[in-house]
């Protein structure tokens, strides 16, 4: 369709039209600026005629919807709001057991099916299937024979976990033993007002139920010593010790218990509690932030960004005509080496894949998968901590990453086939690599490929203050890298 061809549609026949404000001006006067609107890989759909506005790379995307019909409401979010919708995405997802209850209410709306049992994988086009931690995702046709596209991701971000018997004293104050979760960097637990989360295993008349629960109140905060306590402390740099210096206060008196709360926030009693898998939650909400909103300021980025990514992919790519089986796997444990029966070194994404998909496309050429996690940005204010001449900016694309010794599992035909598909999206992409001299980090990458034989490449968003409990990253980013997701899942 080209300039004139949407000049016929007339703005009037506009009914729904998401937008940030610049878009808004673009499309009413989409002939006074000059702009082009050009077809949409990414949300074409015969019954909206959707399309995807845009102007240069100066300017976000917005999405036009010139139909009546209105299924598409709610679904399609662009520029801003979708990284608005991230947000929301993440404060519904304290814990790895929220984030796929979250994903799970998402993809319940779209239409797909919840099974119980791997059993019953092909029984229908669109299914997922939840544990613990994790959550699998497929759609496409059945038996189909062309070839698989995987997104995977993790919904762990490093944390402070209790306990098993965590409520304690220390000199005279009601605290909570905690145990670091994952590689955090713990000064940034200090001064937060925390809440709590995760999930309760309850004793029921037939057996036993799991619930998640939280409490989005500051019952806990670990104060940090005082300057004039600790005089040396800007000069040689803050050192606290795991076991004496993060404990979060939650009182002074005897007083309420925590588990008590937690079960009556959801309808139980206390005594019904068998065990429990909680953790702490800083209770500031995300937010687009900067002073033009160019950033996501929200904790867990890393990586609930490529978990709501992906899940947004799959649902825009549900009613696609593409025979590839698209798959979305979620894993949790990836901040402790992914060693478990939910993580990615554990047997579920083999399960899903033999079960679903036939050896051709398990071995075809266009079998593909996508780790999502994120990536360093270049830090501005440690600008040498970064190779030099693969500068990573913030809003300038999805980031792919590669390591010589196999860190990231990018390789030369992978990453042919995230460039081309980043083509046809419109999306820039920039490329990670880190100083020959630093340690290299790593993600599910290199473990899925080991585990399925299924060429991998390592994409995700570039991000500042990785693994703080407040993160941050472009607010452009996100979709960009949903729109990239989405051609890979199609074509
Ligand atoms: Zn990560």
């Amino acid at each position: 369709m080209n300039h004139a061809q949407i000049e016929d549609h007339k703005v009037p026949e506009i009914l729904e039209f998401y937008y940030s404000l610049e878009i808004r001006s673009l499309v009413t006067g989409v002939s006074r600026f000059g702009a082009s609107l050009i077809p949409s890989f990414h949300n074409k759909c015969e019954e909206c005629h959707v399309f995807v506005a845009k102007r240069n790379f100066d300017i976000a995307f917005g999405v036009a919807i010139l139909s009546s019909t209105y299924h598409h409401r709610g679904m399609i979010v662009t520029g801003k709001q979708n990284a608005e919708d991230l947000c929301g995405f993440i404060d519904s997802s304290p814990s790895p057991f929220h984030a796929v209850k979250t994903a799970a209410e998402r993809l319940l709306e779209a239409g797909f099916t919840e099974i119980e049992s791997l059993t019953s994988i092909n029984k229908e086009d669109s299914v997922f299937f939840r544990r613990d931690g994790a959550l699998f995702a497929i759609s496409g046709p059945l038996n189909a024979d062309k070839a698989v596209r995987v997104i995977g991701a993790h919904t762990d971000s490093p944390n402070l976990r209790l306990k098993p018997l965590f409520d304690m004293s220390r000199n005279g104050w009601r605290a909570l033993g905690i145990e670091v979760y994952g590689s955090a960097l713990n000064n940034s637990w200090l001064d937060r007002d925390l809440g709590c989360s995760g999930r309760l295993v309850i004793r029921t008349k037939d057996g036993m139920l799991e619930k998640t629960c939280r409490l989005d109140e500051p019952i806990a905060r670990i104060p940090q010593l005082a300057i004039h306590l600790d005089r040396q402390v800007n000069e040689k740099g803050l050192i606290l010790n795991r076991q004496n210096h993060l404990q979060p206060l939650i009182g002074i008196r005897e007083g309420s218990n925590l588990l008590e709360k937690l079960a009556n926030s959801i309808n139980h009693n206390v005594e019904d509690i068998l065990s429990f898998d909680l953790m702490l939650h800083d209770l500031t909400p995300s937010t687009l932030s900067g002073i033009d909103q160019e950033f996501i300021s929200a904790p867990r980025i890393d990586n609930l960004l490529s978990c709501h990514a992906a899940i947004s992919a799959l649902i825009s790519a549900k009613s696609s005509t593409s025979e590839f089986t698209r798959v979305v796997a979620l894993y949790d444990h990836e901040e402790v080496g992914s060693t478990s029966s939910t993580g990615a070194l554990g047997p579920l994404l083999n399960d899903v894949l033999t079960r679903r998909c036939s050896e051709t496309s398990l071995s075809s050429e266009l079998s593909l998968i996508i780790s999502s996690d994120c990536a360093h940005g270049t830090h501005p204010n440690y600008a040498e901590m970064h190779d030099i001449d693969h500068k990573i900016f913030l809003n300038e694309g999805p980031v792919v990453k590669y390591n010589a010794n196999m860190r990231y599992a990018t390789d030369a035909p992978g990453a042919a086939l995230v460039k081309t598909a980043a083509e046809s999206a419109n999306v820039p992409l920039q490329t990670f690599v880190s100083r020959s001299d630093l340690a290299c980090g790593s993600t599910i990458g290199p473990l899925a490929a080991a585990s399925t034989g299924i060429r991998t490449v390592d994409l995700g968003v570039a991000q500042l203050a990785m693994h703080s409990a407040r993160e941050m990253c472009g607010s452009e980013d996100p979709e960009y890298l949903k729109f990239v997701l989405i051609e890979l899942l199609k074509n």
